[in-house]
């Protein structure tokens, strides 16, 4: 039985403790402020400090299973770790993130005996890994890839296979000892796991990058390089694609988290700033034009996202399977939160934010990679939009008015937690996107894009209601992130479902009359089928309810 479907309990919230612990430490010594400015300025991958984080702290223990020597972390001790990595540096936590995905075939796909083997060696070694399936002609549609195996036989048996071509944007590229590396073999899309040096294998010169510039990012080249029959991943042909999509909830979580841990590293030092500096007689911390436009919606977008990774990380470690769509619904929320939220840090340093030295500068460019890498955003709205028009097809249309009378019987019991108003913009997505059945709206990729994104919000706005409610009642995991208390929490969530509630009201009328799906005479009726008045009244309270989360951001932390 593979990892995704197994259940997993993973780390005691002791051990997680202190394993973040180790990570803080580690990076006090080795990865201070001037040092990751120096790296991205120059350029340089830090080999000796990325191979000590896992020969001497032994990062890549976690993700492998305590059979083949490793911890047995879950996906919520993962999601915890990468949040942190991606605090201290996104392009080391890439560093890192490559081993930890160039091993996943292997754990998702490999045979008892290759597991031992490969897992075995990196937890014993603390072997680097790259994962190569993207290739210049084939990104997000990687079952383009041209890369090819070809048989090789002795007296009619395969013993090996001769690889041919190239790849494109391979983290760790340049430095892993081991490959995984997607190619067609006649049977189909295979992985195989190649060693560094292998005649015939070659790699580029590290890309020059907008970001993350201390990640080594390379091409690779494949001249008729061996692969002996025993390396195909899981030993048989033609599993490649499945191999690659068992992983994608749980690799795309760590995305998700990625994105979650640089937006708040960005937006904690804009926090920090505006508390000293002093504009018009009063630090900046104080002017709500400032909070309200630059920290308080940010904070809240980012606490959907990790609503949202909770949960799907709670879910995968319950063994409920791959959760492809809510990994990409995390990965959606939390990358876009953590690029607006950088962005927005930037703004909140005003002249100082434009320079180096403040490192937001730094961390917006890092942050712009976890939109594109396992997966853009576009990508993540499709494959969000699809599955989710199989379930309101399925369900005859029931699909979300079922959630959204979860959540109003959540409002009864916990009326303060914003469940109320994420349930109303639940029924108006039903609504749209039975709209969107009848008038076939949807052969628009466009249209079908944007109602990924509608999804993507209503759905981390439910999400974020059930942890503001657990958060208030006391049962949050042990082992849950976030800074805010329980009442800014729900703060946090009532501010966060109105904008759900208003984005899916004024975003779901635009497309839906845009695409012609509305004609003029059953405007009014639609509206009403959306509750779109409801949806407004919603709004009252929200000024107050940002006030209540801007004093749960800055607690403890005024100068
Ligand atoms: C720094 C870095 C590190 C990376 N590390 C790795 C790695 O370690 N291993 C690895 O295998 N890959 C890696 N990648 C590759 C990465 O996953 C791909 O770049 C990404 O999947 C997008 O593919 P692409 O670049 O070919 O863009 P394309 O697929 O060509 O996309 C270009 C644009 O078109 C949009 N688009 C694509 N298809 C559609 C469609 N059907 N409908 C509408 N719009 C569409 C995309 O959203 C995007 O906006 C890395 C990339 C970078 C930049």
């Amino acid at each position: 039985m593979s990892h995704a479907v197994q259940g997993l309990a993973g780390l005691d919230a002791e051990t997680l403790g202190m394993t973040l612990d180790a990570i803080r430490e580690f990076a006090d010594q080795n990865l201070q402020h001037d040092r990751l400015l120096e790296l991205d300025r120059t350029h340089e991958f830090p080999e000796e400090t990325v191979r000590s984080m896992c020969s001497e702290l032994g990062v890549q223990l976690l993700f492998i299973p305590e059979a083949y020597g490793g911890m047995g972390a879950s996906a919520f001790d993962v999601y915890r770790v990468c949040e942190l990595m991606a605090s201290i540096d996104l392009a080391v936590a890439t560093g890192v993130f490559a081993t930890f995905l160039g091993s996943d075939p292997i754990l998702f796909g490999g045979t008892e005996e290759q597991k031992a083997r490969w897992l075995g060696a990196i937890a014993e070694k603390g072997l680097l890994m790259a994962y190569g399936a993207t290739e210049p002609e084939a990104g997000s549609d990687l079952g383009a890839l041209r890369t090819t195996a070809t048989p090789v036989t002795e007296g009619g048996a395969i013993v090996g296979y001769k690889i041919n071509g190239a790849k494109m944007w391979i983290s760790n590229g340049g430095y892993a000892d081991l490959y995984s590396v997607l190619a067609l073999a006649p049977g189909g899309p295979t992985w195989f796991v190649l060693e560094k040096g292998a005649p015939g294998f070659g790699h580029g010169i590290p890309e020059d990058k907008h970001g993350i510039r201390a990640s080594n990012t390379a091409a690779l080249s494949f001249e008729d390089v061996f692969a002996p029959a025993a390396d195909v991943v899981g030993l048989v042909e033609g599993q490649g694609l499945v191999q690659a999509q068992l992983v994608f909830g749980y690799t795309r979580l760590m995305v998700a988290a990625f994105g979650l841990g640089a937006g708040w590293a960005a937006l904690e030092r804009a926090i920090r700033y505006s508390t000293t500096r002093i504009q018009a007689g009063g630090p900046l911390s104080q002017k709500q034009g400032y909070t309200h436009k630059l920290i308080v919606p940010h904070a809240c977008r980012l606490e959907a996202g990790r609503a949202y990774i909770e949960e799907t990380a709670t879910r995968i470690d319950l063994g409920e399977g791959t959760l492809n769509t809510e990994g990409a619904i995390a990965k959606y929320l939390s990358t876009e939160a953590g690029n607006a939220a950088a962005d927005a840090a930037i703004q909140a340093h005003g002249g100082y934010g434009y320079v180096r030295e403040y490192m937001v500068e730094k961390i917006r460019r890092d942050v712009r990679i976890t939109t594109i890498y396992e997966g853009t955003s576009e990508i993540m709205e499709m494959t969000i939009a699809r599955d989710r028009w199989q379930a309101h097809l399925k369900t005859r249309g029931r699909h979300y008015h079922d959630e959204a009378e979860a959540l109003e019987a959540l409002h009864a019991a916990s009326p303060t937690v914003g469940a109320g108003i994420a349930a109303a913009a639940m029924h108006a997505l039903a609504e749209l996107l039975e709209r969107a059945r009848v008038q076939r709206l949807t052969r628009h990729q466009h249209v079908l894009f944007r109602l990924g994104e509608l999804i993507a919000r209503v759905e981390g706005a439910g999400a974020l209601a059930r942890r503001a409610d657990a958060a208030l009642g006391g049962t949050l995991s042990q082992k849950a992130g976030g800074r805010l208390d329980a009442q800014g929490l729900a703060a946090a969530s009532r501010v966060n479902a109105r904008e759900a509630a208003a984005t899916v009201a004024s975003e779901g009328l635009r497309w839906a009359i845009g695409a012609d799906g509305v004609p003029p005479g059953e405007r009014e009726a639609f509206e009403r089928a959306l509750g779109v008045a409801a949806l407004r009244d919603a709004q009252a309270g929200l000024v107050e309810d940002m006030d209540w989360v801007a004093a749960a951001v800055y607690a403890g932390v005024e100068a």
